[in-house]
């Protein structure tokens, strides 16, 4: 999985092509690796599938984006899962060549195996707020996914009606027609595919087995989680078909900004603000942390933009790692609505500061005049 080759190299595109380039640079290579051009030729299967898988992705806007925002991640098991079966690689290319070609080269496999089919991933996206992702928090959402129909168990066929072998296509899902030069098979339109057909089917998820039901599932957000985390949760998925395993559930979280804090990885920025006054004397200012007031020394003489860092303040690491820092920068302003008596001991120091200038240049005069005395 990890391994996985980026998307446009397989199809050899720019990461700017458009989808009229990509249709084509699929198509070339579908052309060429086509099982039944290469019968028995694993690497070519494997390159055919590659190129499908990767046609699928970039063909679509939605997941072209989150490709190229996320990689094979943002893609991957996100509820557009890429491919779980053979079987959509195969109707990916269908749909491909209906569209070069104006009529459909079938499913090359069916569903006429039966076996049992995964459930599909499900992607929710949560948002939650700074404090939420800094502290952890649990939260219960509701989704709509397939759950397997109560009334039929799933089998789609009405109580008492029996399952039997579709008799148009023998159970295959597929019938096999001869146009012109090609022999095509399509989908059995008389059991749609599924190679069987009830006389009567379940009223309630209409022979389909499955059907769309709300579902509250609880979600635990660990603390120091991050926007673009993912988090699995197992079987939270679609209910699976004919006895298959149920998908995946993969929460996407987005946290809100926050109006002090500010994060960079693990650790939290903010600006406080200072006087000058203080700065220059001096103080223990109070500053928010993520767990209430901690107080900071100002030594005196701080200057604008010194930063003062709170060791372990910051977000907790997701991975168990030591926390992060916070880091304090200080900002100063000007005290402006001064008292009368603010301003008399302002000018008073003002004077002192001046003569303290002045006091070494009239030293050297001093010195020049009783130079020229001597
Ligand atoms: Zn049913
Ligand atoms: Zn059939």
């Amino acid at each position: 999985m990890n391994t996985k080759r980026d998307y446009y190299e397989i199809l050899g595109v720019a990461r700017t092509a458009s989808v009229e380039e990509i249709k084509k640079a699929y198509r070339r290579l579908a052309l060429r690796y086509h099982p039944d051009r290469n019968p028995g030729d694993k690497e070519a299967e494997e390159k055919f599938k590659e190129a499908a898988e990767a046609y699928e992705v970039l063909k679509d806007p939605e997941k072209r984006q989150l490709y190229d925002m996320y990689g094979h991640q943002g893609v991957s098991n996100s509820g557009f899962s890429g491919f779980s079966q053979t079987e959509d690689i195969f109707s990916a290319f269908n749909d491909l060549f209906e569209d070069f070609f104006g009529f459909s080269t079938g499913r090359r496999r069916g569903r006429s195996d039966l076996g049992p089919e995964r459930g599909a991933d499900l992607r929710y996206d949560l948002t939650i707020s700074f404090m939420e992702a800094a502290k952890g928090t649990e939260k219960e959402i509701e989704i709509q996914r397939l759950e397997t129909c109560p009334k039929c168990s799933g089998t789609g066929a009405a109580p008492g009606n029996k399952v039997v072998t579709c008799p148009s296509c023998n159970g295959r899902g597929q019938i096999i027609r001869s146009q012109g030069f090609f022999q095509v098979s399509s989908t059995c339109p008389n059991c749609n595919g599924q190679g069987v057909i009830f006389t009567e089917p379940c009223s309630s998820c209409n022979g389909k087995g499955r059907s769309p039901q709300f579902r509250k599932v609880k979600i635990k957000v660990p603390a120091g989680v991050d926007t673009g985390a993912r988090l699995r949760l197992r079987k939270e998925g679609e209910a699976g078909a004919r006895g298959g395993q149920r998908g995946d559930l993969f929460i996407v979280i987005h946290v809100e900004p926050h109006e002090f804090f500010t994060r960079k990885g693990n650790d939290l920025y903010c600006e406080v603000e200072i006087s000058a006054i203080e700065a220059c004397l001096g103080d223990v200012i109070e500053v928010p942390t993520l767990n209430g007031k901690e107080q900071i020394k100002i030594p005196a003489g701080t200057q604008p933009g010194a930063v003062f860092r709170l060791k372990g303040k910051g977000f907790p690491d997701l991975r168990g790692f030591a926390p992060g820092d916070q880091l304090v920068k200080i900002k100063m302003v000007t005290p402006t609505n001064l008292t009368e008596r603010q301003k008399e001991l302002l000018e008073e120091f003002l004077e002192i500061e001046k003569e303290k200038k002045q006091g070494g240049f009239f030293k050297k005069i001093f010195k020049k005049v009783e130079f020229n005395k001597s």
